[in-house]
């Protein structure tokens, strides 16, 4: 069941980021590389003396709190980047309706430049489809909850084109690239930046917008960036991705659809000019891309994988040149609820606090929803040593809502690969799957368009993050979201499924254990008697 859930929305596509700047070239060297003592400045923020502000990472929310600081004459931003040559993986990233209209009130000019590149797909069909019987099982409407408010539609952009975008948008000597941030000391309210090259950078604030390995979250909760203890842990799942020019037969209807069966699903989504993009999601060990082998390489490995699967997905891998497809293993983090997301003048931001699954689309527009929501904190401080008031206000008008899209995120990913199968139904006179999960996933056709509905209402209407939480969407998306895990639960037989929402420490393990049984004795006993 719920498999569909979200992930539906899955995404569609797009990429993990990584470095931004396509070109090699660093920039100016740093404005400020090493200079007035910390404690040289006065503490009111004054043009004169702006409030410096170093961000670590020029991702998409790196990139786009600059872009969200630009133009304010008591801000000084420098926005430091590790590496010197984008790297690319996976192509396009979906913009849901919120990144895209915080984006069309941040800057209109910035906005008409993203949309000069980007493909609209919230207009038309989105869903689920029956991996084997190549039907149609749930649609999500992406375009009604965007229509209501007034909202752009959902698309997608290259990656790269949405980077230089943000970074052409920047003034020069805003970002300097090809060296990291290696570590900070904080001095009194301020705080030194040290760069991997020794130099550092005097700021007011520091904040770690660099990525699932962040180093400023590492040493800000004194805890390896990888690893054991990291607090990143690998979902479970590795995912090949390939995009190519495909000749699609239902282009300029279909945005992404998402094929479900047993174990497995497969996202293909348009990204326009005749481009599409798929990923194909696998429950495997860490390192498998290593690991297992593929004499015949990845086409055929998968072509094997989906062996009997829609003929949409043969005729997209079989289109497919080798080295269109890449693949990595997926991480993600649990919500950080109880670990700071700001300790004095530092603050994390994106993936370092909040990394989470791709299936829904939204790892990169929750960094975009934190860097706007950062940037108006940060505006309308009057004195620097309140730089850390503001970050604390930051996260209490981010956390929960960026920690409810991290578990529906992975609860998309788990109960798609491990609780749904192809539907239960009746054909020619005699039953097809009915085993608990295929039954299960039937059972829940009808419910889960509700699911979606509540779940779009919840990303579309929250954008502003000008309230803690939507308590309502939030109660009736945790009500429904709990149902179905629940029910997935009792379909794979295994508890962790519930771990996203954190509900084996809320209810306990004991009583988990017995719903799962319940449920599970239920899908037996109804398996026994059809
Ligand atoms: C397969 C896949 C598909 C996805 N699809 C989507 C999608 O469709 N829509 C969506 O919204 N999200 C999607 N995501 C998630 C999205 O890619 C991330 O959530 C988003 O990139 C996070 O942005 P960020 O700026 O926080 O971090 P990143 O994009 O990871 O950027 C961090 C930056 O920091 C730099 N850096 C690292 N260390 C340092 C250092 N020490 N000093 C300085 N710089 C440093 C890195 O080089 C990098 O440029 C997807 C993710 C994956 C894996």
């Amino acid at each position: 069941m719920a498999k569909l859930i979200c992930a539906l929305a899955l995404v569609a596509t797009t990429t993990a980021l990584q470095a931004p700047n396509t070109n090699s070239a660093p920039r100016a060297p740093l404005k400020a590389a090493v200079m007035e003592p910390a404690t040289a400045v006065p503490d009111a923020i004054s043009t004169e003396h702006p409030l410096r502000v170093v961000i670590a990472g020029a991702g998409v929310g790196g990139l786009t709190l600059a872009n969200a600081l630009k133009g304010c004459e008591h801000i000084d931003v420098q926005l430091i980047e590790k590496t010197s040559a984008f790297k690319r993986f996976g192509g396009p990233i979906q913009l849901a309706s919120n990144a895209m209209q915080l984006y069309k009130e941040l800057d209109s000019d910035l906005y008409d430049q993203i949309e000069s590149k980007f493909t609209w797909t919230g207009n038309l069909t989105n869903g689920i489809k029956d991996g084997i019987r190549d039907e149609w099982y749930a649609k999500f409407d992406l375009g009604t909850p965007a229509a209501n408010r007034n909202m752009p539609y959902t698309g997608v952009i290259e990656r790269p084109d949405l980077q230089q975008i943000l970074l052409d948008n920047l003034a020069e000597g805003v970002v300097n690239n090809g060296v990291g941030v290696d570590s900070y000391t904080t001095v009194g309210s301020a705080v030194d930046v040290k760069l991997e090259d020794e130099r550092i950078v005097p700021g007011d604030v520091l904040v770690g917008a660099d990525g699932i390995w962040s180093q400023v979250r590492s040493m800000m909760r004194n805890e390896p960036a990888r690893g054991e203890g990291s607090g990143v842990t690998y979902s479970g799942y590795t995912v090949f991705a390939g995009e190519l020019a495909y000749d699609s037969p239902d282009n300029g209807q279909v945005g992404y659809k998402v094929y479900i069966g047993p174990g497995q699903y497969f996202v293909i989504t348009d990204i326009g000019k005749g481009n599409y993009q798929y990923y194909a999601f696998l429950a495997r060990d860490p390192g498998s891309a290593e690991s297992e082998e593929k004499p015949d390489g990845s086409v055929p490995y998968l072509k094997k994988i989906f062996e009997g699967w829609s003929p949409d997905v043969h005729r997209i891998l079989d289109a497919s040149k080798e080295d269109e497809i890449q693949q990595r293993d997926l991480y993600d983090r649990p919500p950080s609820a109880f670990k700071p997301w700001s300790v004095g003048p530092v603050g994390l931001l994106g993936d370092s606090v909040h990394a989470m699954m791709p299936n829904l689309g939204q790892g990169g527009c929750q960094a975009i929803e934190d860097a706007i929501v950062l940037a108006e904190e940060l505006k309308g401080l009057t004195s620097r040593s309140d730089a850390d008031k503001a970050l604390t206000t930051y996260r209490n008008r981010r956390l929960v809502r960026s920690a409810a899209v991290q578990g529906l995120s992975r609860f998309a990913s788990d109960i798609i690969i491990r609780g749904f199968d192809t539907p239960a139904k009746f054909v020619d006179g005699r039953f097809e799957n009915f085993n608990y999960a295929g039954i299960v996933t039937r059972l829940l056709q009808p419910i889960l368009p509700v699911f979606f509905w509540v779940q779009f209402e919840f990303l579309y209407e929250g954008w502003r993050n000008e309230f803690a939480f939507d308590l309502k969407n939030g109660l009736i998306l945790g009500g429904i979201g709990f149902f179905l895990l629940a029910v997935g639960a009792g379909a794979v037989g295994d508890l962790a499924i519930l771990l996203p929402f954190g509900l084996e420490s809320l209810v306990g393990v004991e009583a988990l254990t017995a719903a799962s049984e319940t449920l599970t004795g239920i899908g037996g006993g109804l398996e026994g008697i059809l």
